[in-house]
């Protein structure tokens, strides 16, 4: 039989596990700038892993540094480029040539500071 968790248990799972996926997106990045890809791009897949299997999307920050179609590691200006075009962030990956355009936005608080 499944004991069912309880929410406070839940609770303390997800901030595990987000603590997880933080420390695994610094190693990638640290791992990265050692030219060590392949250890990158398998601390993506675990990180990813737990933020599915915990229901945690990724921060907006790590969004960045990964690949949408491929899903590797982005170190921007090794293995991704990072460009600005008619009002988009243009992030490309290196390995599938997959482009993500991020549409640039002004945000109402900042117009108002
Ligand atoms: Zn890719």
């Amino acid at each position: 039989m499944v004991r069912r968790r309880t929410l406070k248990e839940k609770t303390f799972q997800r901030r595990v596990a987000r603590q997880r996926i933080d420390l695994l997106f610094h190693l990638a990045e640290k791992e990265a700038k050692k030219h060590r890809f392949d250890r990158a791009d398998r601390y993506v897949q675990l990180a990813r892993r737990i933020g599915m299997k915990y229901l945690i999307p990724l921060p907006r920050e790590y969004k960045y540094l990964v690949c949408k179609k491929c899903h590797r590691f982005l170190l921007p200006g090794v293995t991704g480029r990072v460009r600005v075009s008619r009002g988009k962030i243009v992030i490309s990956c290196m390995y599938c040539d997959h482009h993500r355009r991020i549409p640039l936005r002004e945000k109402p608080s900042a117009i108002l500071k």
